[in-house]
């Protein structure tokens, strides 16, 4: 046997951290201190299970002065954190790297909805409430919180606010930040900035509410917000329609939004193997549509949603005449309206459930890109091009918020070839020829997923010199020694 000698170095971090975890324990009881790997694992790998970092501890404050006491103790052993809420995000921005130094500070204990004032129209919520939670209270309450995504059971307000989460609602309601008046944040000295203002006016200097939405847990940790709600719509209308390109779609979301203006809350594409993978995954999610264009042809399925504050006939008759509009224009093949709330939610199940059947299908690479809406016809057809000519048979899964011109432009690999090893060959050279193509637009690399530690290289390419120095200035200034989550969003900055 060869014994193993402990060098001083190793001797003082084993040292600090154990006091680390003392001091934790002390703040947080022993029971929310989890070292145990069993207990530890939920934590450590990333939703779409591209990540599986180690961590030292998993910790589990309760309040936001138990989140204080954990980033003082931090700082005083020099213990980097990486904050955690529902662990749903797309980029391993949740996910500790292999080091085992890390510690995981997961936000599911701050859960408590603390005050909802109807005659102001906001809610103010802890960072670890589930959305869905979030909308359930505000529904209680006759109002609608108007951010959703299909995690909304498992993913936390701190996480959509830390992602600048998007959805399927931005075209109306704009996407986390837009639903945001304040926030309460730990900040990397330990203190709590109260920043819990309810206000829809406030023009009091830099706007720090902003900074630390989208930072993806890098500048702050969130532990609690005020949320604008909405007034709860008397009916939402759905319906699917077929269009033979993606011009058309766009031709269609023009005609809706000049017919339906802020009623429009929902305009969704999906390319026609959307459907076909849809098909094959899940059957009993039939699009009761044909194929526009016949067999050969491409063709795409729309879903629109009108929200009506008048009625469910009103919202049904300006949805059935702008489709017979379209129709007759020749924008739009076929169109159906959903006749019952069963048949509405099929409608969205279908478009939810394209992730899931492309994972059932295989691995694939993966593109959350946002364009200038006028750009995308071009982009759809030049890009799929590229692709078929360097990755023949490549199957594209294209589909997405196109109200907000955002896509998620999906590459499953040929019928017959491994998808891991199609993965593995195509991956880098096929982000680099989307994001370049992307970039060629004004378009973005992430338009709701973030950057994690799945894109720092990618954004460190594609954002400007100026861009990237402001960026690690704003990192410097608010967490100069890189306490929280290092690593993700921009490489390394330096510490003064
Ligand atoms: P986590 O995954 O736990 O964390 C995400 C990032 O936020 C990490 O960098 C983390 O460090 C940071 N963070 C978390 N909490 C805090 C906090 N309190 N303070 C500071 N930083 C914090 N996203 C969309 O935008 N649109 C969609 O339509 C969409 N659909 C999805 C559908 C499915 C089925 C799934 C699984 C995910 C989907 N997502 C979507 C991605 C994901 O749900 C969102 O990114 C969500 O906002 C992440 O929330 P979370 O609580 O799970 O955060």
């Amino acid at each position: 046997t060869r014994a193993t000698i402990e060098t001083p170095a190793q001797a003082e971090r084993g040292a600090a951290l154990g006091a680390f975890l003392a001091d934790c324990r002390a703040a947080l009881g022993d029971t929310h201190v989890l070292t145990a790997a069993s207990a530890q694992a939920p934590f450590l790998t990333d939703w779409r299970k591209r990540y599986t970092g180690r961590a030292c501890a998993v910790l589990r404050p309760a309040s936001t002065a138990e989140v204080a006491a954990v980033v003082a103790a931090a700082n005083k052993h020099d213990i980097a954190l990486v904050t955690q809420g529902g662990n749903t995000g797309h980029a391993g921005g949740a996910t500790p790297d292999a080091s085992g130094a890390q510690a995981v500070l997961s936000t599911n204990r701050l859960r408590r909805i603390r005050a909802l004032d109807a005659a102001n129209d906001t809610i103010t919520v802890e960072a670890g409430c589930a959305l869905a939670d979030v909308q359930a209270a505000a529904r209680a309450a006759g109002r609608l919180f108007p951010l959703s995504l299909a995690s909304e059971g498992s993913c936390t307000i701190g996480g959509n606010l830390a992602t600048n989460a998007g959805g399927t609602a931005v075209l109306r309601h704009g996407n986390a930040r837009a639903l945001c008046l304040g926030l309460e944040v730990v900040t990397a000295d330990a203190q709590v900035w109260d920043g819990l203002r309810a206000l829809r006016k406030d023009n009091t200097g830099y706007d720090l509410r902003d900074l630390f939405i989208g930072a993806e847990g890098t500048l702050g940790v969130i532990t609690a917000a005020v949320l604008k709600l909405q007034p709860m719509p008397a009916a939402s209308v759905t319906a699917v329609a077929t269009v033979d390109t993606c011009d058309d779609a766009l031709r269609l979301l023009a005609l809706a939004r000049a017919r339906a203006d802020a009623l429009l809350t929902g305009f969704e594409l999906m390319s026609w193997y959307c459907v076909e993978l849809i098909d094959s995954h899940f059957p009993t999610l039939r699009m009761p549509l044909a194929r526009p264009g016949g067999a050969t042809a491409n063709g795409f399925a729309v879903l629109l949603e009108l929200s009506d504050h008048e009625s469910e006939a009103h919202g049904r008759a300006l949805l059935e005449r702008l489709l017979a509009d379209a129709s007759n224009e020749g924008v739009v093949r076929d169109a159906v309206v959903a006749q019952s709330l069963a048949q509405s939610q099929t409608f969205w199940a279908m478009r939810e459930h394209i992730p899931l059947a492309q994972a059932r299908d295989g691995l694939n690479v993966k593109h959350d890109i946002a364009l200038p809406i006028s750009a995308i016809g071009e982009f759809i057809s030049s890009t799929d091009r590229a692709i078929a000519a360097r990755w023949p048979g490549a199957r594209m899964v294209t589909f997405g918020h196109l109200g907000d011109g955002n896509l998620h432009y999906n590459v499953q690999a040929p019928v017959g070839q491994d998808p891991a090893d199609f993965l593995r060959a195509a991956q880098a050279p096929m982000n680099r020829l989307v994001y370049d193509q992307v970039h060629a637009r004004g378009g973005s690399i992430s338009a709701e997923h973030g950057i994690g530690q799945l894109k720092v290289d990618d954004l460190a390419r594609y954002k400007s010199p100026v861009e990237l120095a402001l960026m690690t200035a704003v990192k410097r200034a608010l967490d100069p020694h890189n306490r929280f989550n290092p690593g993700k969003v921009i490489a390394a900055p330096p510490v003064p």
